[in-house]
């Protein structure tokens, strides 16, 4: 069992305190590492490493091209250690290997760096000139400065990069505190980082649970902070964050509608609604969370989702052929099973699914559940369930989908399945959703921004706009003459 130290100003540093967290493989319940609860004391530290960092200028007076650099020798090394961090991964959060490795998470997280090193050199947009009689303006787009990010537990290496990718091509240096259940990968990053000659100090990680979260974002020192968590969390540190007016950064939950219409090629979008609410075991902010099929095709669309969730290969990481690995943890399995049970206290039917496969108990698994006959108010429809289950309802008209459609309090991400253009681009406008799919549901890439409207929150990750919301300008105005 490993024991992990914190990362600091470059290196291993004991934690101050005596309390430590055990890791576990929610596959097998089983204990795999210990890691530090680190305290205020230790986020003092990080912060001021990180603070030293930014104001001597070893990382924020580099050149866009040295930082860019870095970024993509970074890149590299997690290339080449591939294997090392998707076992990493695989064994931290139970999720089979074959998608953490060269399946989705990995190679995606190589890309994410890839393009974030190359948008640390984007100078788009910004201009100087004469706008007062006698002056020239200079537009100085300068980093936030040290930024404090909280990360969850659902793909913790990727939401590391997400957060440090475009704060470092920014200029900034960061404090990370990776999820207390899912810290390893984010660890492991940080010392590779030092390999491909990103400065000390310009990235520290803390483990720790809420506290720890919470000494990070109260810390006067911390100018800005990004959060990917719950809706509950985002108001939270939005409200701490206000004693000492940081800038906030939020990705937060999600309850994906997934909007069929009558001319849909039912047959084919139901792998799309399969793979969309269990990959991930449906712990996604994108989820495909909330089904509406258009009156025509209910019945056929019930009967295509259920027979595909129903053949979802459950198991452990390295198991042939498994398509869907456990919970993180038998705090989310209970939350989950909670919320199943209480939709049908609520009066909804389960179709498939509900309960957890009797021939994995060790493990946290919940098999792929689909629920029909749901109230559009009920808790069910409305709230972030984080597992891998959907509802199935129908409606009647453009007008009543979208209003379903909209009619939660989340606006993360939507997708709309239809073979008219124009009813799409109608749709997709009135969505209030950060993204809107046509066709699909589920697929991102380096370029696109992602993020939310509504109570998911504000800011992007990933896209030039990500590294654009960790810079500030400044207005330099020089008399002429
Ligand atoms: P969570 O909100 O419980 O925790 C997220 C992180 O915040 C953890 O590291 C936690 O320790 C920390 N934290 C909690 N309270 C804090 C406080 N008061 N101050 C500072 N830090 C604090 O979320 P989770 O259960 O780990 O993750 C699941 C949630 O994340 C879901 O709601 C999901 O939708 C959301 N999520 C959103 C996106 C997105 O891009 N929008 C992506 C992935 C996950």
């Amino acid at each position: 069992m490993k024991s992990y130290k914190l990362w600091i100003d470059g290196a291993w540093v004991s934690g101050s305190g005596r309390k430590r967290l055990k890791i576990e493989n929610p596959a097998t319940g089983e204990i795999i590492a210990s890691t530090v609860d680190a305290n205020r004391e230790d986020v003092d530290k990080a912060v001021a490493a990180a603070h030293t960092a930014f104001y001597d200028g070893r990382w924020s007076r580099l050149t866009p091209a040295e930082r860019s650099l870095a970024l993509w020798r970074l890149g590299d090394l997690l290339e080449k250690r591939m294997e090392k961090f998707a076992r990493a991964e695989s064994d931290n959060t139970g999720k089979p290997y074959a998608f953490v490795s060269l399946g989705a998470d990995l190679p995606f997280c190589v890309d994410n760096l890839r393009f974030f090193a190359t948008a640390a050199r984007d100078t788009h947009g910004y201009s100087s000139g004469e706008y007062a009689k006698g002056f020239t303006s200079i537009y100085r787009r300068e980093p936030v400065g040290v930024v404090g990010s909280v990360a969850p537990w659902n793909y913790p290496l990727m939401m590391a990069i997400w957060k440090l990718g475009p704060a470092l091509a920014a200029g900034c240096t960061i404090v990370l505190k990776p999820a207390p259940t899912t810290p390893i990968t984010t660890l492991m990053l940080a010392e590779l980082a030092n390999e491909a000659g990103i400065p000390p100090g310009v990235i520290n990680v803390v483990t720790g649970g809420n506290d720890t979260g919470q000494a990070l974002v109260e810390h006067p020192d911390v100018r800005m902070v990004s959060l990917t968590g719950s809706t509950g969390t985002g108001k939270r540190i939005m409200k701490t964050a206000a004693d000492t007016l940081k800038r906030v950064h939020l990705e937060l939950g999600g309850k994906a509608p997934f909007i069929v219409f009558d001319d849909a090629d039912v047959d084919a979008l139901a792998g799309s609604a399969v793979i969309g609410s269990t990959f991930n075991t449906g712990q996604d902010c994108t989820a495909a969370t909330r089904v509406y099929v258009q009156q025509k095709q209910y019945n056929h669309a019930l009967e295509a989702i259920v027979e595909g969730m129903r053949a979802v290969k459950i198991g452990g990481q390295y198991d042939d052929g498994v398509q869907m690995g456990p919970l993180i943890s038998a705090t989310q399995r209970e939350r989950v099973r909670g919320y199943i049970e209480r939709a049908k206290s609520a009066g909804a039917k389960i179709v498939t699914g509900g309960g957890s496969p009797k021939d994995l108990d060790n493990g946290y698994f919940v098999e792929p559940t689909v629920i029909v006959d749901a109230d559009q108010k009920s808790e069910i429809i409305q709230s972030e369930v984080f597992g891998p289950v959907l509802t199935i309802s129908t409606f009647k008209d453009d007008d009543e989908a979208v209003s379903l459609g909209n009619d939660v309090l989340y606006g993360l991400a939507a997708s709309v399945w239809t073979r008219d253009v124009g009813r799409a681009m109608r749709v997709a406008r009135d969505l209030e959703f950060g993204t809107v799919w046509i066709n699909e549901h589920i697929p991102l890439a380096s370029e696109t921004p992602h993020g939310g409207f509504k109570q998911s929150g504000f800011g992007k990750d990933l896209s030039a706009e990500a590294v654009s919301d960790y810079k500030i300008t400044k207005h330099v105005m020089i008399k002429n003459g």
